[in-house]
């Protein structure tokens, strides 16, 4: 068997290295063949995504494709989906491309999300904020990541300097979630319809970057966990879908409030590949390729660190127990994501664990 998988970056990487031990072969697609993560561990095809004798080249011998990159443009999804099976499913993207959508289709499937309008003008943006109430959050409706663009609106007297920066885009404005915490749930369902879902995670975020991870979320009730099922469950079975799917969520006095979807593996994720049960990379590849899914619960708890823009002494990180440290082969650079690590064990050893390795990949992380 033979995946192709658009977006040559960690994510692509850390698939094909899920993959390899299963017999699976890998070739990935990226536009620039020296940001290719994934292309020190697979076949890489560079071309642009609009190239079609790339994409040929790309898609020919392929058994299934799949994509890491969540800005693939829909018709590059379609010209290959008329050669080759594309999971996740191409509307799946489509819909998490546009956050106007994507709040659409929460509100489509009763699951709670902010209060949000669209919005193509300042005099749209004034009205809007009447609706929404403030404090709220401007965002562009596609392109946007790792809180890039996005503009906070605090009073009225805002509204011109944060549509003023995000002008000439398709705009959404949201009312800023007064959250306890950060949660995610990812779910991976299979071609026979067969689905698991991964304990809930509770995620930390700085400037609107990941920066920790923790599984399963600390304070949880079954009661909570359950809601969050039922909520990721709807969406699979609205899009039919086929692979890992990842619901960004705010917790808000107990209720569970959708932000995002990712129609793919996800950062909130990696610390399944350490922690014991099945991770969320091998279980997308089983998904896909049609394959029976294995069992995603950890054997204790996990935590997940980022390494963003520097990295620690990862001498020191590799001589404790309980760590795992995962390099993706990046340049340093401000705000890019070069690694993770993982601890993993009991609360207790977590915690201990924690509370060294925070504060040196803390010290070496330079965000954008
Ligand atoms: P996003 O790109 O929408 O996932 O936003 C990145 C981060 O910004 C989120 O993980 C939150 O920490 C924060 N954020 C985004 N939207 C909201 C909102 N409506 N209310 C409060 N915080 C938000």
């Amino acid at each position: 068997m033979k995946i192709g998988i658009l977006g040559g970056g960690q994510l692509g990487r850390m698939l094909a290295l899920a993959g390899y031990p299963l017999g699976l072969r890998f070739r990935v697609f990226d536009p620039q063949p020296d940001a290719a993560a994934a292309g020190h561990v697979a076949e890489l095809v560079t071309g642009r995504y609009e190239d079609r004798a790339a994409l040929e080249r790309f898609a020919a011998g392929l058994d299934v494709i799949t994509y890491e990159f969540e800005n693939v443009p829909a018709a590059t999804l379609e010209y290959l989906a008329a050669r080759v099976p594309v999971y996740p499913p191409p509307r799946a993207l489509a819909c998490s491309q546009d956050r106007l959508s994507e709040k659409t289709t929460f509100r489509k499937l009763d699951i709670p999300t902010a209060e949000f309008a669209p919005v193509d003008s300042l005099a749209d943006l004034t009205s809007a904020l009447h609706q929404v109430g403030l404090p709220a959050i401007l965002k562009t409706r596609h392109g946007g990541y790792d809180g890039l663009g996005q503009a906070s609106i605090n009073s009225a007297a805002d509204a011109e300097t944060a549509y003023a920066a995000l002008a000439g885009r398709p705009l959404v404005v949201e009312s800023r979630v007064p959250f306890d915490r950060e949660i995610s749930v990812l779910a991976a369902r299979s071609r026979s319809g067969e689905t698991v879902v991964y304990p809930l995670v509770e995620n930390w975020h700085e400037r609107g970057v990941l920066i920790r991870s923790v599984a399963p979320a600390p304070n949880t009730t079954e009661d909570l966990r359950g809601r969050a099922t039922r909520k990721i469950e709807r969406l699979l079975h609205a899009f039919d879908y086929v692979g890992l799917l990842t619901l960004e969520m705010f917790e808000v006095r107990g209720d569970l409030w959708a932000n995002e979807l990712a129609t793919r593996v996800h950062n909130s994720g990696h610390w399944s590949i350490d922690a014991g049960g099945t991770s969320q990379f091998e279980n997308h590849l089983r998904a896909i390729v049609g394959w029976p899914l294995g069992d995603p619960r950890p054997r204790g708890t996990a935590a997940m660190l980022n390494l963003i823009g520097g990295l620690p002494p990862v001498t020191a990180l590799l001589a404790m127990r309980g760590v795992r440290v995962h390099l993706y082969g990046k340049q340093p650079r401000p705000g890019r994501k070069l690694g993770h690590v993982t601890v993993c064990g009991v609360d207790e050893e977590v915690a201990a664990g924690l509370r060294v390795i925070e504060p040196l990949v803390a010290a070496a992380r330079v965000l954008r």
